[in-house]
Formats: C-alpha cells, sequence, structure tokens
C-alpha cells in the first residue's frame, strides 16, 4: 500500500465510524493486503528524507496511565526499531512494563526469516487471547517483518479476531496515529505499505542500556536471495545521509556509550542508492574510526559488495574491532548460483584472502544453510571444505526453510529431512572442532573485556565480551561494568571463556 492508497483507505475506514466487526469487508473494498509482488517493484524514485517527526498534540497525553509491552523477536534491526517505538511511546505519554499482564498495549514485534520464528508468534497470539477476555481494553498488536506477509495478515484477520492492529516494518513512524485509531475504531486497523522509499531521521529512541548502541546506517535490501524474505518486508535499499549518522554516533560517543553497531541487512551496499556522491561504507568507516568511542562493529556484510577501499580502511584498526561476520551460507558455486548470492565459491575465498592480508588478527565467523532444495552430497561437502579452509571461528548454522513468497519456496527439493539433519549435524562437529581450537588459543592470554553486567548463569560473576566477540566470565568488581578491563584467561571452552581481571579498578560503586 502506498501513501495514496492508504489516504483513500483512511477515508472509507474512518476511525469514527464505530461498526460491528465485519472482516470481510476487508478484502473486498478497504483492505488493501501487503503484495510481495509489489514490494519486490524497485522504482528509481528518489528516497525522501524527513527530519520533521514530531507527536501530534491532540495525541500528546494519550498515553497516560497507560502502560505499553513490546516483545521482540528475530535480529538487531528489530531490536533497534523497537527502541524507536518505546521511544515513541514515552512520547505519547505511556509507561514501559515488563510484564505482558500489567500491560495496557501489548506489540509483538515479528521476525519472519524462518519458519519456526512465525509459529512462535502465532503460539503467542493464541496466549494473548485469554489476557484479551480478561481484559477487554487491551490493545495488542503485531508488527515487523510478519506484518509485511500477506499470508500473515490475512491468518490474523481470518482467525485472531482478537488483535486490534497490524502495522508494518515503513509504518512505525505512524504508530501515535495507529494507536488512536485503535482506540476509536471497533476495527482491527491494519497499515502495512508494501513499498516505501523514505528515511525518517528525528524518530525518537529508548535505547537499551547504556554500554552498547545500534545505529541503523541504511534500511532494506536488494539483494533478492532466493530463500528470503527480508527484501520483501523490508523495502528497497535506501541510506541514511553520512551526516545524520556521524552526528548519531558524536552524540552517542557524547553520552558515554563504549560500543556502536553499524547496522542495515546489507550494509556493504551502504550509499550505492546516493545519486549525488559516492560515498561508501569505507568511507563512513573512514570517518567514524575519528570519533572518540572505543568499539565500532557492523553487520550484516554481503561478500559480494565487500570492496578494497572497506578493507583498507579496516586494516587501520584502532576502533574498528578485528572480527568480521561475513555469511558466506554455501561452499558450492553452483547452489550459490541457485541462492543469487551473485559470488562463486572462489570469489569468496579470494575476498577471505584479501581480509587476512590486510589484517593479520582478522576473525571471521559466518553464517550457512544446508539442504537447500537439491543440494548434493558434493556440494554439502564443499561447504564442509570451504569452512575448513576459512578457518570461521565460529558459525550460525541452519537447516534450509522454504518461506512462502520466495522463489526458493517453489522449487521441488529432493533432499529428505532426514538428511538435512544428518548434514546439519556433520557441519556442526566442524563448527565445534573450529570453535574449541579458536579458544584455546586464548588461554593464558591477556583480553581486552568490555563488562556489560553481571554473568548469566552467576551473578557472582562479570560477563563482557572481546574485541572478536568472544563471551568472557570472569570475577571483578561490579565497578568494572561498562568498561573495558583487561582480563586474563584461565579457562577456554567450546563458546566462552573464563578468566580473572588483572588490572585495579578504582573502587566506586556504580549507580
Ligand atoms: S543479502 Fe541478506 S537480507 Fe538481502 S536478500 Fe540476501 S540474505 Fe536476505
Amino acid at each position: 500500500m502506498n501513501e495514496q492508497q492508504r489516504l483513500d483507505n483512511q477515508r472509507v475506514n474512518s476511525p469514527d465510524k464505530k461498526s460491528a466487526k465485519d472482516y470481510s469487508k476487508y478484502f473486498e473494498a478497504v483492505y488493501i493486503p501487503p503484495s510481495l509482488k509489489d514490494a519486490k517493484k524497485r522504482g528509481k524514485e528518489e528516497v525522501k528524507y524527513h527530519n520533521d517527526f514530531s507527536i501530534q498534540k491532540e495525541f500528546l497525553g494519550m498515553g497516560t496511565g497507560r502502560k505499553f509491552y513490546i516483545r521482540t523477536y528475530g535480529c538487531q534491526m528489530n531490536e533497534h526499531d523497537t527502541e524507536v517505538m518505546a521511544g515513541i511511546f514515552l512520547g505519547l505519554g505511556y509507561e514501559v512494563t515488563d510484564q505482558a499482564e500489567d500491560a495496557n498495549v501489548i506489540l509483538l514485534n515479528t521476525c519472519a526469516i524462518r519458519e519456526n520464528a512465525e509459529n512462535k508468534v502465532f503460539g503467542e497470539i493464541g496466549h494473548l487471547k485469554a489476557l484479551k477476555r480478561e481484559k477487554p481494553d487491551l490493545l495488542i498488536g503485531v508488527c515487523g517483518c510478519m506484518s509485511q506477509e500477506e499470508s500473515v495478515v490475512n491468518k490474523i484477520l481470518e482467525k485472531h479476531h482478537h488483535i486490534d492492529m497490524i502495522f508494518g516494518t515503513h509504518n512505525i513512524h505512524r504508530l501515535p496515529n495507529i494507536l488512536h485509531e485503535a482506540y476509536m475504531s471497533k476495527e482491527m486497523v491494519i497499515e502495512v505499505w508494501s513499498k516505501e522509499g523514505d528515511v525518517i531521521e528525528n524518530l525518537p529512541k529508548v535505547r537499551r542500556g547504556n554500554i552498547k548502541a545500534w545505529v541503523n546506517i541504511m534500511y532494506g535490501c536488494d539483494k533478492f536471495c532466493t530463500y528470503c524474505i527480508v527484501p520483501y518486508t523490508r523495502g528497497k535499499e535506501r541510506s541514511r545521509r553520512p551526516d545524520d549518522i556521524i552526528q548519531e554516533v558524536r552524540h552517542l560517543a557524547a553520552q558515554g556509550y563504549q560500543e556502536i553497531t553499524l547496522l542495515g541487512q546489507n550494509v556493504n551496499a551502504y550509499g550505492k542508492d546516493f545519486d549525488d556522491i559516492q560515498y561508501g561504507l569505507g568511507d563512513l568507516m573512514d570517518e567514524i574510526r575519528k570519533i572518540d568511542i572505543p568499539r565500532v562493529r557492523f553487520t550484516t556484510s554481503h561478500p559480494r559488495d565487500f570492496d578494497d577501499h572497506l578493507i583498507e580502511v579496516l586494516a587501520k584498526g584502532g576502533n574498528l574491532m578485528d572480527h568480521i561476520h561475513l555469511p558466506v551460507q554455501s561452499g558450492s558455486t553452483d547452489v550459490l548460483k541457485i541462492m543469487a548470492r551473485k559470488y562463486t565459491r572462489e570469489q569468496y575465498l579470494e575476498l577471505v584472502r584479501k581480509i587476512k592480508a590486510a589484517i593479520p588478527n582478522v576473525s571471521l565467523t559466518t553464517d550457512i544453510i544446508v539442504g537447500y532444495p537439491n543440494e548434493t552430497e558434493e556440494q554439502f561437502e564443499e561447504t564442509l571444505s570451504l569452512y575448513r579452509e576459512v578457518g570461521y571461528e565460529t558459525a550460525y548454522t541452519f537447516i534450509y526453510s522454504p518461506r512462502e513468497g520466495t522463489p526458493a519456496a517453489k522449487m521441488t527439493d529432493n533432499v529428505p529431512m532426514a538428511v538435512k539433519k544428518e548434514r546439519l549435524q556433520r557441519l556442526n562437529a566442524v563448527v565445534n572442532e573450529l570453535s574449541a581450537a579458536a579458544m584455546k588459543k586464548y588461554q593464558d592470554q591477556i583480553v581486552d573485556v568490555l563488562v556489560e553486567g553481571e554473568s548469566k548463569n552467576n551473578p557472582d560473576m562479570l560477563a563482557g565480551y572481546t574485541s572478536k566477540s568472544r563471551l568472557v566470565n570472569f570475577k571483578g568488581p561490579k565497578t568494572a561494568i561498562g568498561k573495558i578491563v583487561k582480563v586474563k584467561i584461565t579457562d577456554a571452552k567450546t563458546w566462552s571463556l573464563n578468566g580473572e581481571i588483572v588490572e585495579e579498578l578504582q573502587q566506586v560503586e556504580v549507580n
């Protein structure tokens, strides 16, 4: 749905029209479902930048005496969207709660990447029905990537009438209007735009914590890997202007943040959509490395767009971390072709060679899908051999899961699930072996750890991450939280490290 359709719909579906629920009409006239087909039509329209977000006067105080609760599924992009929505809620006068039962508004910020992620959300939607029965004034909304899928919206419309709002990833800035409509109308409020080319700059945010922060540098993805729903749910690639990003990072540095992660579905395509300047991720990182913030990371990379200039800049080190997550997905050129990843095994290995030559201490991690439709034993073995050849420190590994609306979901697949599971086990055995070997190298080493808080499993211990994103648990004073401290590794396990702090810290209690 585009802006004009939305305005037309608003006229038909005016909020003061308190009719009984009749969902059939959504299908007939009022509701235009999100369309994966429309989402794929990439126009050449110029990206519009908006700096004029504000909460309309009439909505101020909407949340007075009310609480909101957001449950977030999926990736950092969703986590960051939740921070933005929380900022809007606070601007409207709501208070936050971490108990769904206490909330007056519940939002499920969903993920569409895998089928079981969607099943979890539908399970939660089902559970919330009882709460809605108990508290009829409760508003429940579904947002995030699943809302951009026609099949999901149709299923909610047909089966889950206790949901009050569905809105998409392009409609977050419209949250005040959507809430207002939901309060005024008995009907489910649906606002999902299939295509959107705009960047809204000045949205409020409530960041989780004051040590690490995410900074969006771009939105959307134009790569259309054949298994992936993201280019449909997140729209076309559009980059934020460098000045806006740099200003945000400077502001975070001034606030004392220790680490930022630059975010995008395909950060290596940053700047490709600018018509007026030649400016890419390498240029941006080169500017950001001069800012006084101790750690800078970026995710997620696409090998195809990873250029030499970026490697050159990363090699300068400093606050640019020596860990690169470089999703490969498969070690077979044939499978990569079917996945439409747009690089070959050889090109990927050449990129790795260049990165290692420029940054000898680099740690590489990756994502791998096993059991792609019709993947042969030989092709799978190419993945195993590539894994060893690169020498990744660790990997996220998955069995291929079809997503409706993607080209791969239409492919016939001759690989039985038992074979896929067995391949995953074999791959994971190699991942574990290499991870354990990589961790062994830390034994007795002194590493810099950014301390994030108490250890999850033992509140007497502290936990934090090395520059290469390895988890370290160690005994130390609480005053170390939020600081980068030196820790000697005493026990290297497969997935985490234990150690002891080796520097004196001021024994000042941190609030
Ligand atoms: S680059 Fe990433 S987000 Fe884009 S289509 Fe491929 S897997 Fe999906």
